[in-house]
């Protein structure tokens, strides 16, 4: 299977205004959901800030959108308790929790106990970029909150992005806003977010790789601290 061409789309989105009120988001999610069938694509969703903003833009133009979260089974109450949240919020879209195969007894028995501390990439890849590229197979887009700003490596995500990795187009409609204005919004909605926000925790993914951190660490910073790793593997090749 080979990636789908972006020969020409990449110029329609290169059309949208970036400084329109969602710099330039709901103009590209509009184009994605008319352009491809619903049950073609997905948003997989962190939960995380970015996340609350793309779940109500999403909403206002696609009531029963899916969207999943890749449940490893290692998250904090509070992200489970945010994605109850949004469920009551916006009880029209359609949030899936994706397992992955084996459950945490089962990935002790095959790979060891605590397998997140010897080789993350290769917990991350049981947990999470096997559960996605399954949920991807059948799809032809999907929908990530990056945002440029986040990280040298995100600095060149574009609003449509060939994602060899999943056969997929992948869609970033965020990346022109910056973490205050992923607050603004948040705020000026009065969205649920998840409560970790509050005690310093700009990223939250499983809590075993997950740390807090001080007001001037990089959103970032928290994640899998110590090891070298930056990224669970979902947007890297
Ligand atoms: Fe495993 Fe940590 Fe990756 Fe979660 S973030 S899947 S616990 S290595």
């Amino acid at each position: 299977m080979t990636v789908p061409a972006l020969n020409g789309l990449q110029t329609i989105l290169e059309s949208f205004e970036a400084d329109n009120e969602t710099k330039g988001a709901r103009n590209v999610l509009e184009w994605a959901y008319s352009h491809f069938e619903s049950d073609k694509i997905v948003y997989a969703s962190s939960f995380g800030a970015e996340a609350i903003v793309l779940i109500d833009l999403i909403h206002q133009v696609k009531p029963d959108a899916h969207i999943v979260f890749l449940d490893t089974g290692l998250h904090f109450p509070e992200t489970y308790e945010v994605i109850n949240q949004i469920e009551a919020r916006f009880p029209t879209l359609q949030i899936e929790r994706k397992l992955p195969a084996l459950t945490l007894d089962e990935q002790a028995a095959q790979h060891g106990t605590a397998l997140w501390k010897r080789e993350p990439n290769s917990c991350c890849n049981i947990r999470k970029v096997i559960p996605l590229r399954e949920t991807l197979s059948t799809k032809e887009a999907w929908i990530s909150g990056l945002r440029r700003e986040q990280s040298p490596t995100r600095a060149a995500t574009e609003f449509l992005n060939e994602d060899g990795k999943f056969n997929n187009i992948k869609i970033c409609p965020l990346i022109h806003w910056t973490w205050d204005e992923v607050w603004n919004y948040i705020r000026e909605k009065d969205l649920p977010y998840n409560a970790l926000h509050d005690h310093g925790y700009p990223s939250i993914g499983c809590f075993p790789c997950t740390q807090a951190v001080g007001a001037d660490g990089d959103s970032r910073a928290g994640r899998w601290t110590g090891t070298g790793k930056t990224e669970c593997g979902l947007h890297t090749r």
